[in-house]
């Protein structure tokens, strides 16, 4: 009896992806998934994206947390704001880390994801981008630059803890070459330091301010590849829901905050995102993106 409703429960999932052309029902979920998340989008007036390190893993770009991350290999303590400020020995260990993460980013281009969103924007359904981001891959994916508020800064510049001066990152790279000392200010004398944000160090009050304001006054907020556990731009999924806005959240692993999204999708961003940005593209009766 029971052999024969295991085969009578194969028989009929069998037939469902026949019927279904061959898709396997995690497949179909999936899909279910993406055309639900694709409909609030094509129906939302204010999108706003939100970004964190994962959608640039992609791009060749590891991430802080994830297996193989920053942070297996480095340890947070030692590049606080603090240190930096308060030992030289500090600023040089900081500075070698945050070389080898530019040597990569310099090289790394938009990978599908960015371009999905870029995307959005372009056919009229994407208010901003927040992301966490410091690799300027949003921009380089043809979004305009008032369109993406950087919460951490860039790493693409150096700015002078003393004056505010900023330096492009690669002239400072070369001096990095030609020097053991951490760089100095050409004007001031201040201490150089790459344009982000490091922990405990203060963040930008005009992008924090106006993070907020546009979470709060969107109607769809979309999480893309973040852990969610940095603060307080992890707070901006919750400020977006208590004002109203549909909550997706679409990461590789859980969030503390999955239990409030209205949709959770697990998964690659580069593939969830260019099958939900194409089906937004087929219900606005738009030729898929070339
Ligand atoms: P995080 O490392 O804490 O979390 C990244 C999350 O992305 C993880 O939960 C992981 O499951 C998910 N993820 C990884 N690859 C994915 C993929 N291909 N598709 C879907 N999900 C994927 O990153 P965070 O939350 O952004 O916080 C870390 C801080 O460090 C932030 O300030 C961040 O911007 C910064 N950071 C930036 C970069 C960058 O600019 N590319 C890289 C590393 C760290």
């Amino acid at each position: 009896m029971e052999v024969w409703d295991k085969m009578q429960t194969a028989g009929s999932m069998l037939v469902a992806m026949a019927i279904r052309g061959s898709r396997t029902p995690m497949e179909v979920v999936m899909e279910d998934l993406y055309h639900r998340v694709a409909r609030w989008i094509s129906s939302s007036q204010r999108v706003v994206v939100f970004t964190g390190a994962g959608v640039s893993t992609e791009s060749g770009i590891p991430d802080f947390r994830s297996p193989g991350g920053l942070w297996e290999r480095y340890n947070p303590d030692d590049f606080t704001f603090q240190r930096f400020q308060e030992s030289e020995e500090a600023r040089l260990r900081y500075w070698a880390m945050s070389t080898e993460m530019y040597r990569v980013l310099k090289t790394a281009r938009p990978n599908a994801a960015h371009l999905a969103i870029a995307d959005l924007y372009r056919i009229g359904r994407l208010d901003c981008v927040i992301t966490q981001n410091i690799d300027g891959l949003h921009q380089a994916s043809g979004l305009p630059r008032d369109r993406v508020i950087e919460l951490h800064g860039t790493a693409l510049e150096v700015g002078c803890l003393g004056c505010g001066k900023r330096y492009d990152r690669d002239e400072i790279q070369e001096r990095l070459l030609r020097s053991s000392q951490a760089p100095r200010c050409e004007d001031c004398h201040g201490l150089l330091k790459p344009a982000t944000i490091s922990f405990g160090q203060q963040m930008p009050q005009r992008e924090t301010a106006e993070a907020f304001r546009r979470a709060e006054q969107s109607d769809l907020f979309l999480v893309v590849g973040s852990s969610l556990v940095v603060q307080p731009a992890a707070s901006l999924p919750l400020a977006a829901k208590k004002a109203g806005a549909l909550l997706v959240i679409l990461n590789r692993d859980s969030t503390p905050y999955d239990s409030l999204a209205d949709a959770l999708v697990r998964g690659s961003a580069g593939e969830a995102l260019g099958k939900i940005v194409g089906e937004v593209r087929t219900r606005m009766g738009l030729a898929p993106s070339t």
